[in-house]
């Protein structure tokens, strides 16, 4: 029996060209049955090339891929088991709702019996029932976008391929159809492979996130592992903020190093085990790891620097601090406003910027 968890689509060593452009270089990747799978990357990184190869739309120029179980080669975009939502719906515009999303059974030659409760079943589930006779102009940008995945859910596929399918909302209605998707998705109990280059929603709504650049897989993991310990200064910065610093591992001391750059105090940095070498890096931290205070080092905070506040914003619920730690090292820190304690600071005042040494994280590619 096929379970959750088992391998749902294997690429390997997938291969496409489009003219001189390598869109997908050497690409390998296991997706999990049952799992909301995002792919992440600036535009251009090859995302949607990815989806397209799946899907049957284009073809590799090496490389295999499986889905299933079942190698894909040479099979056309109607005989795979799975269905793509593209960016701008693509639906009939001068069909209803339900018309929509019949069509396709229609024109697989499915009798009306059939067709009925397949549609009724999955327009209840996008809560659509109610629209089931408006046409596309008639639905908001939210509704049209579930008239399309209802479409591409009603024939069952085993797997669901969304291109940017949040794009063209709004803030609000995105984060709306954030939720409603992964509802839809935990419902349903497919694999959903998501493409994006939101950073914010890749992490919200993924049970793993495969960071893409350049055609190629940067690295894979749960939101928390990319977030927590990205493996590169790409991945660093490309998920969430991080404030970043060059300069070279000086000296090991057992479980801290020492982390030295032009123009900027001494810094410790955790040591883990033999990883890290004395050379050349870039020291990592988050802007929420660090502390503002007006002069005394807190307790436990190895690393106590003097900075100039260049920039204070309030966002509601925290505030965000610029100052540059050395010439051209713009850094940021994230405080959030509690309602019981808060100190603020202010463009040009002097603090001191504090962090423990373990809240930190060298990179060396
Ligand atoms: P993404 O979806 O991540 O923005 P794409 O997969 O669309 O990236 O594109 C990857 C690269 O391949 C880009 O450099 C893009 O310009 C190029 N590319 C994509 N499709 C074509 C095409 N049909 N013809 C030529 N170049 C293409
Ligand atoms: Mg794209």
């Amino acid at each position: 029996m096929k379970s959750m968890g088992d391998v749902s689509i294997k690429l390997e060593h997938l291969v496409k060209q489009h003219g001189d452009t390598l869109a997908v270089d050497d690409l390998s990747l296991e997706i999990r049955r049952g799992e909301f799978f995002s792919i992440l990357g600036p535009s251009g990184s090859g995302k949607t090339t990815t989806l397209r190869l799946i899907a049957g739309l284009d073809q590799p120029d090496g490389g295999s891929l499986s889905i299933e179980g079942q190698l894909m080669q040479d099979l056309p975009p109607n005989q795979r088991p799975v269905n793509m939502v593209f960016q701008n719906y693509a639906l009939f515009p001068h069909l209803t709702v339900w018309k929509n999303v019949s069509f396709g059974l229609e024109m697989k030659g499915l009798s009306r019996r059939e067709i009925i409760p397949k549609v009724e079943q999955v327009l209840d589930m996008v809560q659509l029932g109610e629209k089931q006779n408006r046409v596309p102009a008639q639905l908001s940008g939210g509704e049209q976008q579930r008239v399309a995945l209802a479409r591409a859910l009603v024939n069952r596929p085993a797997v669901l391929l969304l291109d940017e399918p949040l794009g063209a909302l709004d803030q609000q209605l995105r984060q709306e159809m954030q939720g409603e998707l992964k509802l839809i998705q935990e419902r349903v109990g497919i694999t959903f492979v998501f493409v994006t280059h939101h950073q914010e929603e890749a992490l919200i709504m993924s049970d793993r996130v495969a960071v893409m650049n350049g055609g190629r897989v940067i690295q894979v993991g749960t939101p928390q592992e990319l977030y927590e310990t990205p493996g590169s200064t790409f991945v660093a910065r490309f998920v969430g903020h991080s404030n970043c610093l060059d300069g070279e591992v000086a000296s090991m001391d057992g479980t801290t190093c020492t982390f030295r750059s032009d123009g900027v105090s001494p810094i410790q940095v955790p040591c883990p085990g033999h990883s890290l070498e004395v050379g050349r890096g870039t020291f990592i931290i988050r802007p929420e790891r660090l502390c503002l205070t007006r002069n005394a080092q807190p307790n436990g905070f190895e690393n106590h620097l003097p900075v100039r506040i260049q920039k204070a914003r309030y966002i509601g619920d925290e505030m965000q601090y610029q100052f540059d730690l050395a010439p051209n090292v713009r850094w940021m820190a994230r405080l959030p406003i509690s309602s019981r304690h808060h100190e603020r600071f202010h463009p040009g005042e002097q603090v001191f910027v504090s962090w423990k040494a373990h809240e930190g994280l060298i990179l060396t590619s």
